[in-house]
């Protein structure tokens, strides 16, 4: 299976902007709930457990477990001719929250709860997006 990377940009809107650069340092950031507790995704603007909105950055500590995850054979995208087959799917944090990630594992090596660390990638515009390896 091939890693390789499709020639692709990502746009950033400035709400989700803190997250992107995070990556391109080799860090992931959630946001933990200063109501009760919880860790959420970053993009999201709530708790996903009591709805509050009373939410600070910080960062997690990259190592998640696999969720679930489906092989891209034929791209639904020009820019990801050739790299095909690849893998895309949601991680758990240890942190909690989950998030949709490129993996970067051969197909016949992934398995739910398969043990992964963060190891971003970069898109064509220099904008590093979620990936995982195998831990
Ligand atoms: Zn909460």
């Amino acid at each position: 299976m091939s890693f390789d990377l499709p020639d692709i940009t990502i746009d950033v809107t400035e709400r989700v902007a803190p997250f992107f650069e995070a990556l391109g340092r080799g860090v992931v950031l959630v946001q933990r709930c200063k109501a009760c507790g919880d860790a959420t995704t970053y993009e999201t603007t709530r708790c996903d457990t009591c709805q509050s909105d009373d939410l600070v950055g910080e960062e997690a500590s990259g190592t998640a477990k696999l969720v679930t995850w489906t092989v891209i054979d034929r791209p639904t995208h020009p820019a990801f001719n050739g790299i095909e087959p690849y893998v895309t799917g949601y991680v758990e944090l240890a942190e909690g929250p989950w998030l949709p990630a490129r993996i970067l594992i051969d197909r016949a090596d992934l398995r739910p709860d398969l043990a992964v660390k963060l190891a971003p990638a970069t898109a064509s515009n220099g904008t590093a997006y979620p990936a995982f390896a195998q831990a």
